[in-house]
């Protein structure tokens, strides 16, 4: 089956000031599939934002996407003009973010900004439109639509302008979702309820789904297969099954370590102490080696490559590079 999205050896760069420059992402290469859940795991400033905002090709000056090929279906849209882009967002690729009330309008109703949505994308009568739009509000669980429709953002609570989000997103059959921390604004069991919406949508209209998250109990429960960050790079890749049962980068451990409701066969460490380096200063050698209890004097001298480690397994870690040359 052909991916949807297929990133390789992207890298996005930011040119700060003094000649300093921030690798917030560096060299990472994946691909998600029809119907398929991808997580993108790790603390705040391991770069999974500035990864979704450079597949959409939302990286602003002094950021720039510095190398690497990011397809969609094939396509590579890194060479794509800002009017084909233009098209792309919306249209074959839909993001929801985490605050839905700064990607609302708040001095127009809800569906005003559906419909315009909808007539977009297409073509359909302002008729057709109202009641395509009353239609996507209920797919996502929104029972009094038609009152809705007439509603201002702020007159909805949190979960229920997420799941107009959602409608939104799904008003023009995209092929890919993007879910930057869709429910971290939002009470814990509203949270539960968005996930499931958004899943049901990814099965019912087969997309591609990106999910990004600091949530490992979140990872558990909907991805297929999991991608944990650390410092712009990936640091271990593998289904969602094998990553929870057989972690191997300290890091991972550690992410499982501090988060609660996680698979009973995984032992529990130590929350990981320190905080991810900024982009623009990271260590020489493993960009893990200030926080990673298991470090080696070869963990300062030479960052690891990403390593084959099982079937589907991949991880950046001296330890296991070194169990496979052996
Ligand atoms: Fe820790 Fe060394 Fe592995 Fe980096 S390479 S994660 S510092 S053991
Ligand atoms: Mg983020």
């Amino acid at each position: 089956q052909e991916a949807v999205l297929q990133v390789d050896h992207l890298k996005t760069y930011f040119h700060l000031e003094k000649g300093k420059t921030a690798k917030a992402v560096d060299d990472i290469s994946f691909k998600v599939s029809p119907g398929e859940t991808v997580a993108l795991v790790g603390e705040s400033g391991s770069g999974k934002s500035i990864s979704a905002l450079s597949i959409m090709q939302l990286i602003n000056k002094p950021g720039r996407i510095e190398g690497g090929t990011i397809r969609l279906n094939g396509e590579d849209i890194t060479k794509y003009n800002t009017k084909q882009m233009t098209k792309i967002r919306g249209n074959e690729i839909a993001m929801i973010f985490q605050e839905p009330m700064t990607a609302l309008n708040p001095v127009f109703t809800i569906g005003n900004q559906i419909m315009e949505i909808v007539r977009k994308h297409k073509k359909m009568n302002k008729q057709e439109a109202y009641e395509h739009a009353v239609h996507l509000l209920k797919l996502v669980g929104l029972s009094r639509a038609e009152e809705l429709m007439k509603e201002y953002p702020h007159q909805l609570s949190g979960g229920m302008r997420q799941r107009v989000m959602i409608a939104m997103a799904i008003s023009c059959d995209p092929k890919l979702l993007i879910a930057d921390e869709p429910t971290t604004a939002l009470d814990v069991t509203i949270q539960a309820q968005i996930l499931d919406v958004m899943n049901e949508m990814k099965e019912r209209f087969h997309m591609a789904l990106l999910l990004i998250t600091h949530d490992v109990g979140v990872v558990s429960q909907y991805a297929d297969r999991v991608i944990v960050m650390y410092g712009g790079q990936i640091v271990e890749a593998a289904t969602t099954e094998e990553l929870l049962n057989s972690p191997k980068h300290p890091y991972t451990k550690g992410l499982l370590g501090s988060l609660p409701m996680v698979d009973k066969h995984v032992k529990r460490l130590e929350t990981i102490k320190g905080t991810v380096p900024p982009a623009y200063d990271f260590p020489s050698g493993c960009r893990f080696s200030t926080r990673c209890p298991h470090v080696m004097d070869k963990c300062f001298a030479e960052n690891p490559c990403l390593t084959n480690v099982a079937v589907e397994h991949d991880v950046r870690c001296h330890l296991f590079t070194q169990e496979v040359k052996e």
